[in-house]
């Protein structure tokens, strides 16, 4: 029975009814344990590690609203649509609502009548909104992006420390804290003005095994790297979103306008382009399928669409942890994406020469010096990547993971102390005052012109590497470089000078092992085929049919197209090609109110009675649209903020029968006192709808309605059809 399931088994009936999954990730069933049962909880995980839920689920179990603080303001909507369609009662309260929509949000707050709400951070800690939330019945607080409160981060925001209000005012309610940010003094921090020092600490692995991991060496493409870019994506990411980082304006704009050429959908942007450019490729980002963005570091942070398919750096990232940050915006929908970089010894030069002509202090220049030593040595590692990245972090992983280039393609090493040998002395002997093109003549032995006018012809290094080809120079030379036996002058010529690391190397004290070049990795074609998302053969066609759908609701819908449903969640249906409602629910991420609204235009796009071009634009379909039709038009009515629907029972649908479903709210309003669990539990908001549309007149005609187990039918059943048949015959 309903009323003796334990905790657990309610918290995952509703991960099940409203997110259509079966189980947690990790440890977030831990999380939704501790936080509805009222304790305070410290959450870190990774990017994509699926936080939200840790709050929003606890705050569907409790009494009262789940008061959620973001300093994303440009998410909030996209959030609470996503919310609103699995059937929760979401709404946001920022600077962009209209004074006429903050007032109906505040309405439905103190009414009573929010599961969820989103607060701007500086609203939150208004003197009117204080008032209003002690009026409120709070489930619980959720401080999202928590490093924010942080001045050591990258983010800090002032408002966020007045977020210590919170545990003064609200002494008696649970605080979550969550953030992708973990180092210890961001975590102090949080801890200090949250006062979370009683508070649960959940430390997720930052390991993000669907992520696969590559860097190659620049110098494969013919048009350098932006065509390696092209083949790379071309190959293994044809017609799937993903980002593009470039260092500077201009390249972001020549790439950007390069792709654009060759058949891509590729938008710039960085911070000098003018606002409503930028906008604009969010925007179209977010909401059309397979656009790529080329952009600066500037792009990315507040964006949480979950099929980003992979992240591509053309210059090398600022350190670790912004490659992990910007690498980290792939695949939050756990399927297979791919961080893939290219970079070169000039590259390698340019970054040293940065470090050395920077004019911080000597105490930050020696933290950034040994941020760039770890970065360059994670590039040139012969050893799992993956190790190498979560080592640095503090995490370590016992296994190579075989999902990253050196592990999918271990790289050939070799003893390369004679050649560093000659390379360091080469430098040396010219008065390490020249750059790596320079010391490469001069080992291979090239009188040039230049050679001759300075009389390196005549250095007892001439040309004693010969035997070397100067592909291979270049190799050993970037290396010896990004490992920090040759440095750079902080004068800018990009003169290399041997530095003190290199004197036990020339003194035989020291061998040094290097990789071997690899120009042309073969990774990509050979796991090419399990790493597509769309499924292979006829499922794939069924999935792009699915995937037209999906837009076209979107569109209609005004949300982004993962709002409706995940990658993963399509290509499960391509795969298994549910034909009843029953079958398509058990699917993971359709969940009771998604099946309840777009389960008929999806069945018929699986049970092959639409062609896929024609998807959701037939006359049949048109009929099924109206239903999503008639919901937008109760949508219509009132403000952003707000849930659809005069406060709310559920969804517009219920307009055309509002006497039957006020009965239904009744009868479950009642059981659900009497079992003394949420109304939720009873039968969610979307199987009020159905049945409200529906209208069974036996307890027979309950069976397979989403929402209504045999158990529920059995416990409720009968109480179910009195109410529709009372409301029948008043
Ligand atoms: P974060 O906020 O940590 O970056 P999200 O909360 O956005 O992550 O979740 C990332 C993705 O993982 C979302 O698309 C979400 O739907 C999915 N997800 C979260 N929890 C689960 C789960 N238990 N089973 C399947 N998918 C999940
Ligand atoms: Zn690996």
């Amino acid at each position: 029975m309903i009323a003796a399931a334990s905790p657990d088994a309610q918290a995952l009936a509703v991960l099940k009814s409203v997110w259509g999954y079966d189980q947690f990730r990790g440890v977030q069933g831990e999380i939704v344990r501790a936080a509805t049962q009222g304790e305070n909880a410290l959450v870190l995980m990774p990017t994509g590690g699926g936080k939200s839920l840790c709050y929003q689920l606890p705050s569907l179990l409790r009494p009262g609203v789940g008061v959620v603080v973001s300093p994303l303001i440009a998410l909030m909507k996209d959030q609470v649509d996503a919310l609103r369609l699995s059937g929760v009662r979401a709404a946001y309260l920022n600077s962009t609502l209209s004074l006429q929509g903050v007032r109906e949000v505040e309405a439905a707050l103190v009414a009573g009548e929010l599961d969820l709400l989103y607060v701007a951070p500086e609203r939150l800690l208004t003197a009117r909104m204080l008032e209003l939330l002690e009026q409120a019945d709070i489930a619980l607080f959720a401080v999202d992006e928590a490093h924010c409160v942080s001045q050591w981060g990258h983010d800090f925001r002032p408002e966020y420390q007045g977020l210590g209000v919170l545990p003064a005012r609200f002494p008696g309610i649970p605080r979550l804290a969550l953030t992708a940010t973990a180092d210890e003094r961001t975590r102090a921090d949080i801890v200090r003005v949250l006062e979370l020092e009683n508070a649960q600490l959940f430390v997720s692995s930052f390991d993000r095994p669907n992520i696969q991991y590559r860097i190659q060496q620049k110098g494969a493409g013919k048009a350098g790297p932006k065509s390696e870019l092209l083949d790379f994506i071309r190959a293994e990411h044809p017609g799937e979103a993903g980002i593009v980082y470039c260092l500077s304006r201009r390249s972001v704009e020549e790439t950007a306008e390069w792709l654009g050429a060759q058949g891509l959908t590729a938008l710039p942007y960085h911070a000098g382009l003018p606002v409503r450019e930028r906008d604009s490729a969010q925007e179209r980002f977010i909401r059309e399928e397979g656009v790529i963005v080329v952009a600066t570091v500037a792009f990315g942070m507040g964006i949480d669409k979950p099929n980003v398919r992979f992240v591509a750096h053309l210059d090398l990232p600022k350190s670790m942890e912004g490659y992990y940050q910007e690498t980290g915006r792939a695949g939050r929908d756990s399927l297979p994406s791919t961080a893939w970089m290219t970079y070169g010894l000039a590259d390698v030069v340019n970054v040293r020469r940065m470090l050395a002509q920077s004019e911080a202090p000597e105490n930050v220049k020696r933290v950034e010096a040994a941020k760039l030593d770890a970065l360059l040595a994670y590039c040139e590692t012969a050893s799992c990547r993956r190790q190498v990245l979560l080592n640095y972090f503090g995490e370590n992983l016992p296994q190579p993971c075989g999902n990253c280039d050196t592990c999918l393609n271990p790289p050939q090493t070799f003893d390369a102390t004679r050649p560093a040998q000659m390379a360091l002395s080469a430098a040396i002997r010219t008065g390490n005052r020249f750059g790596a093109a320079h010391l490469t003549d001069v080992l291979l032995g090239n009188a040039t012109e230049r050679i001759r006018g300075l009389g390196h012809h005549q250095l007892p290094t001439f040309g004693v590497g010969k035997a070397v080809p100067e592909r291979s120079w270049r190799n050993i030379v970037r290396q010896l470089v990004a490992l920090g036996y040759l440095t750079t002058d902080a004068a800018g010529h990009g003169s290399l000078i041997a530095s003190a690391k290199a004197r036990p190397l020339l003194r035989g004290e020291e061998t040094l092992w290097l990789r071997e070049d690899m120009l042309t990795p073969q990774t990509a074609k050979k796991n090419r085929r399990d790493r597509s998302v769309a499924p292979a053969g006829a499922a794939g066609g069924l999935f792009e049919a699915l995937r037209a759908l999906r837009l076209k609701l979107s569109r209609e819908q005004e949300v982004p197209p993962y709002v409706i449903f995940h990658d993963a969640t399509l290509r499960e249906m391509a795969e298994r090609r549910p034909d009843s409602l029953a079958v398509l629910g058990s699917i993971a991420g359709v969940g009771t109110r998604k099946l309840a609204q777009y389960g008929e235009v999806f069945l018929e796009v699986l049970r092959g009675d639409v062609a896929p071009a024609e998807a959701a634009g037939t006359r049949k379909n048109d009929a099924l649209l109206s239903i999503l039709n008639r919901r937008a038009e109760s949508e219509a009515g009132p403000s952003a903020g707000l849930p659809e629907g005069r406060l709310f029972g559920g969804s517009g649908m219920l307009a055309s029968h509002p006497d039957v479903a006020d009965r239904l709210r009744a009868v479950r309003q009642q059981l659900a006192k009497v079992k003394g669990v949420s109304a939720f539990l009873i039968f969610p908001n979307a199987t009020l709808d159905l049945l409200a549309e529906r209208q069974p007149q036996s307890v027979n005609g309950l069976r397979g309605l989403p929402g209504l187990g045999e158990k529920r039918i059995e416990a409720y059943g009968e109480q179910i059809i009195a109410a529709i048949r009372s409301a029948d015959h008043p």
